[in-house]
């Protein structure tokens, strides 16, 4: 959409047209790579959400890490420790867990009882370890992100 009204606005107003073919031919491959970009993001998180909740599960019921709730895996929720927004800890299997949506989104998380569960998990330096690691700044290729995609299409078979 966005392209779309870009590409119209320069047409209206650019009457030298190799300058207006090369400026769209520009746009549409910017908005092009954006789209891919964000396709790749929302497809990776999709299998790595379901590779998490259902890595632990017993007969496709799942468990929140934070209150115990157990439920099918497909109710329940890849609550992050560190925000997603952080990108080197978005996919770090140690910062995803099991929550239900009552822990990750009405009670924001339960960040207390969730830092306790990493504690026991990994040790009591664990979420300050992963922290430090959240603040990080990584850049993930389209590459990255298609194998990483891959990877845990790969892992999803083992369930089926
Ligand atoms: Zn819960």
């Amino acid at each position: 959409m966005l392209c779309k009204h870009i590409k119209k606005k320069y047409t209206k107003k650019i009457n030298d047209k190799n300058l207006l073919t090369t400026l769209l031919t520009t746009i549409t491959y910017i908005c092009n790579m954006k789209i891919k970009r964000s396709t790749l993001v929302k497809n990776l998180d999709a299998v790595f959400s379901q590779y998490i909740r259902r890595k632990d599960a017993i007969n496709e019921i799942a468990k929140c890490v934070t209150c115990g709730k157990e439920d099918h895996w497909s109710k329940l929720q890849n609550g992050h420790w560190a925000s997603r927004r952080h990108y080197s800890t978005r996919w770090d299997e140690r910062n995803c867990n099991v929550q239900c949506s009552g822990c990750n989104v009405f009670r924001a998380g339960e960040i207390y009882l969730y830092t306790k569960y990493l504690c026991s998990k990994y040790g009591d330096n664990f979420p300050e370890e992963l922290y430090k690691l959240s603040q990080k700044t990584v850049k993930f290729t389209d590459a990255d992100l298609q194998d990483m995609i891959q990877h845990y299409k790969d892992k999803l078979k083992e369930f089926l």
